[in-house]
């Protein structure tokens, strides 16, 4: 980790975000459809030729053997849930895990949505989730290290009495989907990679309703939750900057479709004062 990891140029950083944006928008179609009674097969089969049709390749299809163009991960799955005949009830959450490549550079980003109803709890779940991950991307700053995101992510799930996820991490990306460094969701302040300005990394709180620890089921993919009470998962990209960090993907297309929809978006608590 002494290395100098992954530092882009501006140029570079730009592709990214296209990269990136494609992903949000890919997202947003997800979003267009996501309802009881769909097969998470077929919201995957739409992310492939919707990315397909924008210019990008589906960034997880074939990387490391993975099947799917999206990884959708319901209730107490965490994530890497592979997609397939499973279709989506009224209550569901499903985070969906996306990665796109184009121009010789990759996005990241997911969302955990809500099917239909959901329970307060596991929309207040959500909502600290998202919460986790503005606050890992506050401390994305030049100067800094891993372990300032991960102790503010960390911090804020456990105040809300959640488990944070260990055995998964965000990562650098650029020019391949995980780079150096790791982003633990949990950490120490001041210890961990240091962070320079240029480096583009994701963010990614996993974020468990009980207990921290998961399991992986015999699909060799799937994490779940050993006590198998939901999860939620938000990601983002982003560049670290000196003074604040710069989000390069975007929920935003996601939230215009939900609101249009009239579903659920769980905000910040802070950002609803
Ligand atoms: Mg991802
Ligand atoms: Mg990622």
């Amino acid at each position: 980790m002494s290395k100098v990891v992954n530092k882009l140029g501006e140029e570079e950083i730009e592709l990214v975000r296209r990269s990136s944006l494609l992903v949000g928008r890919t997202l947003a179609e997800v979003a267009k459809r996501i309802a009881p009674g769909v097969s998470t097969g077929e919201l995957d089969r739409m992310a492939e030729e919707f990315i397909r049709d924008n210019g990008g390749i589906p960034g997880f299809k074939g990387l490391y053997g993975c099947p799917s163009t999206l990884l959708i991960s319901v209730n107490e799955q965490v994530v890497h849930g592979l997609p397939g005949e499973r279709t989506l009830a009224e209550g569901d959450v499903a985070s969906v895990d996306c990665g796109v490549l184009m121009n010789g550079f990759y996005g990241d980003s997911a969302y955990t949505f809500q099917v239909g109803e959901v329970a307060a709890e596991v929309r207040e779940l959500l909502r600290v989730t998202q919460e986790c991950l503005k606050l890992g991307i506050a401390q994305a700053v030049a100067n800094n290290r891993t372990g300032d995101i991960g102790y503010a992510v960390q911090h804020h799930a456990e105040a809300h009495g959640y488990g944070i996820v260990r055995e998964l991490v965000g990562h650098g990306v650029g020019r391949k989907l995980h780079e150096a460094p790791e982003v633990p969701n949990y950490g120490r302040r001041g210890h961990g990679a240091k962070l320079n300005e240029g480096m583009v990394i994701a963010i990614e709180p996993m974020v468990n309703m009980g207990v921290k620890e998961v399991s992986q089921l015999d699909d060799g993919w799937t994490v779940v939750s050993r006590d198998g009470k939901p999860s939620a998962h938000f990601e983002h990209t982003v560049a670290v900057r000196a003074g604040k960090a710069e989000v390069l993907s975007t929920f935003s297309y996601i939230e215009d479709v939900l609101k249009e929809r009239g579903m659920a978006v769980e905000e910040p608590g802070w950002e609803k004062q």
